[in-house]
């Protein structure tokens, strides 16, 4: 089976691969001739990977998913959630969105957060969405060379690592994308 992984994210479509075995051949917006950013204008998650599954799927006529990820931080309110991607601003990168959020809990004690990922599925026109999460906390500073987006500030519970120091097969066995897109697999062997 070919699946088309709506995202742009080449980390995220190396990740996936890793997860999804053989049965299912991932392809990614490239593969398939589409270099637009896709839009993600909703107030939520779910309707986010939604919005950028269907746009793709009624466009090019594939079998699609796409996630849509929110680092999500107890003492913020849930911040930055759903803005996680721009959360230091429209053009920001990811050290400026972790410096925000490193700045944002300075003497606060509470450090807990969770990522949560939802993996919208476009099968045959039909649509399937698929939640997974981790807790953990952010760290005092950064730490760690690998991973992308927020990993050197996440430290999973129960690891004195955060993802950033992990391989991507440990990141992997125990993330919120890891875990969504594990669910997303069952469906699919199913
Ligand atoms: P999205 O899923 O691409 O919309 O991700 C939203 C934001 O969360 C971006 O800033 C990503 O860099 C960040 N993000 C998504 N997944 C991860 C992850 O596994 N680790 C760290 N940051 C992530």
């Amino acid at each position: 089976m070919k699946l088309v992984f709506a995202t742009n994210n080449q980390n995220k479509v190396n990740e996936i691969k890793s997860l999804i075995g053989n049965g299912v051949e991932i392809l990614s917006l490239k593969d398939i001739g589409c270099n637009e950013e896709l839009s993600e204008t909703q107030e939520t998650l779910e309707e986010n990977a939604l919005q950028k599954a269907s746009y793709v799927a009624d466009k090019y006529g594939v079998n699609c998913f796409a996630d849509d990820t929110g680092l999500e931080v107890e003492s913020l309110n849930g911040a930055p959630g759903v803005y996680s991607a721009r959360y230091a601003g429209m053009e920001c990168k990811a050290e400026d969105n972790m410096t925000k959020v490193l700045a944002e809990l300075d003497g606060k004690e509470n450090r807990a957060a969770k990522f949560r990922t939802i993996v919208a599925l476009i099968l045959n026109g039909e649509k399937h969405s698929f939640e997974g999460k981790i807790d953990g906390s952010i760290t005092r500073s950064k730490s760690g060379s690998d991973g992308f987006g927020y990993d050197p500030i996440f430290q999973p519970n129960g690891f004195d690592m955060t993802f950033s120091e992990m391989s991507m097969s440990q990141k992997n066995a125990i993330s919120h994308r890891g875990k969504a897109v594990a669910k997303l697999v069952a469906f699919l062997k199913a």
